[in-house]
């Protein structure tokens, strides 16, 4: 339902519409033209904060399976606050950013515990869970509960900063409370999860980052933005700083079908999740591919801990950390090799390469760099000692290994 009618004209100019007139604009566009998407069948506060969660950094077409297979899994609250943590990093096993999983399953806990397991409607019980914060909350809130509270995404904002003809960056003072309160004024004037909805629609298919289609756009009437023929500078960019290389020394340790593992720390980057042991150095160089050959040849790579030291190559420091593992003096009673004995391998010659990938986080840009230790005897104390697991290839899938390595797994194991 396109409404330039709504607008008044008034002795010639074009006079800011009612806000009611907005809101009928843009349900009537909603109403006639949303996607089915499986989170719009259901007003169960649960699922609604399940996709809420998944939908963030992440993309509608990649969450729908993940969502549905989530949900049939996990059915209710009751069941994901039982659950292990390992059983939902399973269940969101590459869908990134698995802080999320971890806090829906905390806060599961704590709305079973503190709420008999009924989803709060008020913000400040909703934001006392871990995960939640304003955008999540106000998603669920008027979604869910039909409350009038603003959910600014990156879609709802740029579809604001566009339609209020906002050129200051979203990050300045004052912008997100101009937006909310607009939005919230517009909530107030219908269905408020309707308006929150449709706006995040209109932010997805219509008022995309580039090549918005003004055409088909059901509040093109009272686009600031599009009034001034500012589509393209609104909203302000933020520079980006570019992801921070790290070489990464991933160790591939294949004895009889079986390969040892190496599990994350429970906080930080990939939380809990499984991996092949390795290093990681922050990198000094910034090479084109992030690779100049060789594992003995990365000599401009520094330590993260020791950034003012000699540089050290990361045969070296991958000798240093895992020698005492791949080389022990004994590998049947675990003595470890003696410091002249490790000398003796030399750096050069200790490790081959077997593959390098690079793997993008939003801060971060892994370049991994897989290599096989050459006459290692894994001594099986020391490295159960040092938290590794030798588990079966074919099952490494059940354990939550971490993305990049799962890519990594599937060259590598497929290829042998
Ligand atoms: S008119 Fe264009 S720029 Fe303005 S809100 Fe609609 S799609 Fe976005």
């Amino acid at each position: 339902m396109k409404s330039a009618q709504a607008a008044q004209a008034v002795d010639g100019a074009v006079s800011v519409p009612s806000s009611q007139s907005v809101v009928e604009a843009l349900v009537g566009w909603y109403v006639a033209n949303a996607r089915q998407l499986p989170w719009r069948q259901t007003g169960d506060p649960y699922a609604i904060w399940i996709s809420e969660t998944m939908l963030q950094q992440t993309r509608v077409e990649t969450v729908i399976p993940y969502y549905n297979a989530f949900l049939k899994r996990f059915p209710t609250v009751f069941d994901l606050a039982t659950a292990t943590v390992e059983e939902v990093l399973r269940a969101w096993q590459g869908l990134g950013y698995y802080s999320r999983a971890r806090n829906l399953q905390r806060a599961a806990i704590q709305v079973v515990a503190q709420y008999a397991g009924k989803i709060p409607d008020q913000a400040v019980a909703l934001r006392s869970l871990p995960g939640i914060g304003a955008y999540t909350c106000g998603a669920i809130r008027s979604i869910a509960f039909g409350q009038v509270e603003a959910a600014v995404d990156g879609n709802v904002a740029r579809v604001m900063a566009r339609i209020l003809g906002i050129r200051e960056s979203l990050n300045q003072t004052g912008v997100g409370r101009r937006i909310a309160q607009t939005m919230m004024q517009w909530q107030s004037q219908a269905e408020a999860g309707t308006v929150t909805q449709a706006l995040m629609e209109l932010g997805a298919t219509v008022c995309v980052p580039r090549g918005p289609e003004c055409s088909c756009c059901p509040l093109d009437f009272i686009c600031v933005a599009r009034k001034e023929q500012a589509v393209t500078e609104i909203p302000a960019l933020k520079k980006r700083p570019q992801p921070q290389p790290i070489d990464v020394f991933a160790l591939w340790l294949v004895e009889e079908n079986r390969i040892w593992l190496q599990k994350r720390p429970d906080t930080g980057l990939l939380a809990g999740q499984w991996q092949f042991p390795a290093l990681e150095i922050a990198a000094v160089s910034e090479k084109p591919d992030g690779y100049d050959g060789g594992i003995s040849t990365i000599r401009h790579s520094q330590p993260i801990e020791s950034r003012n030291s000699k540089p050290v190559t990361a045969a070296v420091r991958l000798q240093t950390a895992f020698g005492h593992i791949l080389w022990p003096e004994n590998p049947q009673d675990g003595v470890p090799v003696v410091r002249e004995r490790l000398a003796a391998v030399s750096p050069r010659n200790s490790f081959v390469e077997v593959l390098h990938v690079q793997h993008l986080f939003t801060h971060l840009r892994w370049r991994v760099q897989v290599v096989r230790p050459l006459s290692a005897h894994i001594c099986t104390d020391l490295a159960l000692r040092a938290g590794w697991v030798s588990v079966p290839l074919d099952s490494c899938a059940e354990l939550g290994l971490a993305t990049v390595y799962r890519r990594i797994l599937a060259r590598l194991y497929t290829s042998r």
